[in-house]
């Protein structure tokens, strides 16, 4: 058997045209323009680019962005005074500290000082409650780009298997409540789990988020299933030449995609999805603050 592949990347363009969509006929019809900020502390290189990507992206759509950098060294009271003036301003609708932090600044208490309205990450303990609960609220972006593949792919979840590895408060712990919500039935493996091979091998849908590169291989998949990477892992190419670099997911794309019916590629899977769910995110903060319909 191979494995469809899932096309995040052309499923995120269609995200990406709605938000656009929506973004044209938010300033046509209210003369509104959805703004972003994000705040990106210290110069980690990863992070420098999914920030310039974002921006991009946000521009790219029609929305405004304001990029807020500061300084490695910067005190947690700086840090926290910007957040607060972001909260206070009507152009920002939509705010992400990028992680991780610098050691020296409390993550969670700068998450906490989001506005949990324009909490656009879903990381504020309220939304987090919420979602746990089953309310309206702000949902993070990586689970909700998965979740969005997943519905696309199989339309019902109801009653399916689902195995997440890792439970991090960013993906594992949210992927597991949204596939909950669809009303699967969610097992959430970790490092301590015992015969994980067997645990995953039970599961339907399999989402891996451990950042372990190439981690589960294709006879811990129950043939037919569905697998979502979630990993970005940058691993030594030699073959591509000395000193070369390639991305690779949490799972072992080779001989997974022989036994699965249905998986994500790294890249070009579950990344681009988590950027286009982002700017939906935004939108979805702006019609919120300003009492208008919100996009599906
Ligand atoms: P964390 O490091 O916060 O969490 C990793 C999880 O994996 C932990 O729960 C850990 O268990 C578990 N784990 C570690 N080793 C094993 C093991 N041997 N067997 C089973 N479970 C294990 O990572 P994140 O959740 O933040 O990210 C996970 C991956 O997803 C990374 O590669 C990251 O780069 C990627 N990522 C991708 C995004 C995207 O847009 N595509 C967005 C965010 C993350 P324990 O809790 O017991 O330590």
């Amino acid at each position: 058997m191979t494995a469809q592949i899932i096309d995040g990347k052309a499923f995120a363009a269609t995200i990406r045209d709605k938000v656009a969509g929506h973004v044209a006929r938010l300033k046509a019809d209210h003369d509104i323009v959805p703004g972003l900020a994000v705040v990106l502390v210290g110069e980690d290189p990863a992070s420098q680019v999914y920030v310039r990507s974002k921006g991009k992206q946000t521009v790219e759509v029609g929305m405004q962005s304001f990029e807020h950098k500061l300084d490695v060294n910067t005190s947690e009271a700086n840090l926290l005074a910007l957040v607060e003036r972001l909260n206070g301003d009507p152009a920002v609708h939509g705010i992400l500290v990028q992680l991780p932090l610098p050691k020296h600044l409390d993550e969670d208490l700068v998450i906490n000082a989001i506005d949990p309205a324009k909490d656009v990450d879903g990381f504020h303990i309220s939304n987090v409650g919420l979602l746990s609960t089953g309310q309206k609220s702000m949902v993070p972006c990586t689970p909700l780009g998965c979740l969005m593949m997943l519905r696309d792919f199989h339309g019902s979840l109801s009653g399916m298997d689902a195995v997440v590895i890792g439970r991090s408060n960013i993906v594992g712990k949210p992927m597991a409540q949204l596939l909950l919500g669809d009303s699967c039935t969610v097992t959430i493996a970790h490092s301590r789990t015992r015969d994980i091979a067997d645990v995953v091998r039970r599961a339907d849908i399999v989402v891996a988020a451990v950042g372990r590169p190439e981690m589960v291989p294709g006879d811990w998949i129950k043939p037919g299933a569905t697998v979502i990477d979630v990993g970005i892992n940058r691993i030594d190419a030699p073959e591509k030449g000395e000193g070369k670099t390639r991305l690779v997911g949490d799972v072992d794309f080779a001989s997974a995609s022989r036994v699965a019916g249905a998986i994500t590629p790294v890249p070009g899977g579950v990344g681009p999805m988590t950027i286009a769910c982002l700017l939906a995110n935004t939108v979805t903060a702006c019609c919120r603050a300003n009492g208008l319909d919100e996009p599906e």
